[in-house]
């Protein structure tokens, strides 16, 4: 391991950048291969340390008006979009995606802030005169203490802007553990949000690995933990976070199928696919690595028009403005994924775009792995069930719609789906009956906007609330209801042993 003393990627503690480097770990730059910098891995001092800072911050953030919290995140909307440049290469250096592709993420994440930046109506409560005589009631949301993150490689910048504007926006305070494999960008954001006035404390970033995640879960003083990550992990964060007392939302991972009816404008669902299975490398969590055929010609016709299009892409380094496809995020991953590649072929589906040798000249040390595309990928194969979240697609072929969709239901996740047709009828049903959280009609990526919620199903999600959002507003506060009288002077009820109503 090459110790790399030019970048050492620390705490945001208290308003401080803190170096805690007892323990750390490289940080690669994916398309070359080379260490960038070195992340520290907090300690459990450490994040204890965090989490007391955000401790002592909260009584103050909690009483601080709800149009004063806005005010910060309006300013950091601001301050978003003109160092937008300078973050968006932060996220390409370590995760490598495209340009165009790390400013998409990008601008998601800041309609995440400008959405925070409404709070005080949506912090509004509910409120009723006269519940019973000269009675009023109301229901408030108050918030809930120290919140904390745990996100995931694939998007740097955005999922951590899921959750601590909309948490603090509600008056918690917040310590976010982004993923260790590409940290830069969520400090900086964090750095940036003190710019915008947030004050010290508010948010904390620790940077680390189970130590400092497990720290997370296990404080008593953690009220509430947000997760989005692979589905084993998240299986574990909601278990041990609710054993410890404390309120989850544990985001997993997907295999999202697309069906193609009969009656579907082709072109158009190859385009949508082509950036729906290879967009940002397969590493998202919406990414299409299935298509359903309904029927051979439409297999037939797909398959003609994707390979048309894979021969025009362009895979190298994402800060090549030309390139549609970066690397994949690490090398244990590229071989991770190449192996399922390997694994498809043992199985006997038919490799008909074999990416497995690509070379990218100058970037012979990058995770590079051309995009590949099976035909005849069959239920029971591990291509089929398992998440490879690599640039590999599988055409499934079946003959009816109810046979697409008996699939999609059976799978063990229910992230997203999509249906391309000309038929109105077959897209009802399709929405109304699939088991899954996010659908979208002729729509590849149907990943809501940020003043809806985001959320799989089935082992995509465990938790009940959806991420961002509605949901948010909710995840992040308590609702207290408070019922009240003052009775008129001199008036005097005798004591009543009945159940108060309105009988
Ligand atoms: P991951 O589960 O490996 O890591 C996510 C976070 O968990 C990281 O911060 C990591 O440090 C931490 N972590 C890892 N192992 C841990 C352990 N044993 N104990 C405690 N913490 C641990 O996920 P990843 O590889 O960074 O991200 C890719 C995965 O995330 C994919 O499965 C993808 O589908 C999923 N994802 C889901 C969504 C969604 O909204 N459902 C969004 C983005 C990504």
């Amino acid at each position: 391991m090459t110790k790399n003393a030019e970048k050492t990627i620390g705490h945001l503690i208290d308003g401080q950048l803190v170096n805690d480097t007892a323990r750390t770990q490289p940080v690669y730059n994916p398309a070359t291969g080379q260490v960038s910098g070195q992340v520290a891995l907090a300690s459990q001092a450490t994040v204890e340390q965090a989490i007391a800072s955000a401790e002592k911050a909260y009584p103050a953030w909690r009483d601080t008006p709800p149009l004063k919290r806005a005010r910060v995140m309006s300013r950091l909307k601001t301050l978003l979009e003109q160092n937008a440049d300078k973050i968006v290469a932060m996220i390409t250096a370590e995760h490598g995606k495209v340009l165009p592709d790390a400013h998409g993420e990008l601008q998601r994440g800041i309609e995440n802030v400008e959405y925070a930046s409404y709070a005080p109506e949506l912090l509004k409560g509910q409120h009723s005169r006269n519940v019973g005589p000269g009675i009023d009631s109301w229901s408030e949301f108050q918030a809930l203490g120290v919140c904390a993150g745990i996100t995931p490689f694939n998007f740097p910048a955005m999922v951590p802007l899921w959750m601590w504007p909309m948490a603090v926006a509600c008056g918690n305070t917040f310590v976010l553990k982004p993923s260790e494999r590409d940290p830069s960008s969520a400090l900086y954001l964090a750095q940036l949000a003190l710019e915008a006035g947030l004050p010290p404390g508010v948010l904390n970033v620790v940077n680390g690995d189970k130590e400092a995640v497990d720290t997370l879960l296990r404080d008593e003083r953690v009220k509430a933990v947000s997760f989005v990550g692979s589905t084993p992990i998240a299986e574990y964060i909601y278990a041990e976070g609710c054993k410890h007392g404390k309120r989850v939302q544990a985001l997993g991972g997907a295999k999202n199928h697309a069906v193609v009816m009969p009656d579907a404008d082709i072109a158009n669902a190859v385009n949508a696919m082509m950036g729906a299975a290879y967009g940002s490398c397969g590493e998202r969590c919406m990414a299409v690595p299935l298509i359903v055929c309904v029927g051979d010609e439409v297999a037939e016709q797909m398959i003609a028009g994707l390979k048309t299009e894979i021969a025009k892409m362009k895979v190298g380094p994402g800060t090549d403005g030309g390139n549609d496809m970066g690397p994949l995020i690490t090398q244990a991953h590229f071989e991770k994924v190449k192996g399922y590649v390997d694994q498809g072929v043992k199985e006997g589906a038919k490799l008909l775009v074999d990416g497995r040798d690509l070379k990218v000249p100058g970037h012979e040390g990058g995770y590079f792995l051309g995009p590949c595309l099976f035909d005849d990928v069959k239920p029971g194969m591990v291509i089929y069930k398992e998440e490879i979240f690599g640039p590999v697609l599988g055409i499934v072929r079946v003959k009816t719609l109810a046979e697409a969709m008996q699939l999609i239901n059976a799978h063990e996740y229910g992230n997203g789906t999509c249906i391309f047709t000309r038929d109105g009828e077959a897209a009802r049903h399709f929405s109304d009956h699939i088991l899954v959280g996010m659908v979208g009609v002729n729509v590849p990526l149907p990943v809501p906007v940020a003043y809806h919620s985001f959320g799989g199903w089935k082992r995509s999600l465990f938790g009940d609330l959806h991420a961002y959002g509605p949901d948010a507003v909710r995840f992040y506060t308590k609702r207290k209801t408070i019922t009240q009288r003052w009775p008129s002077a001199g008036v005097r009820e005798g004591a009543v042993f009945s159940f108060p109503s309105n009988r």
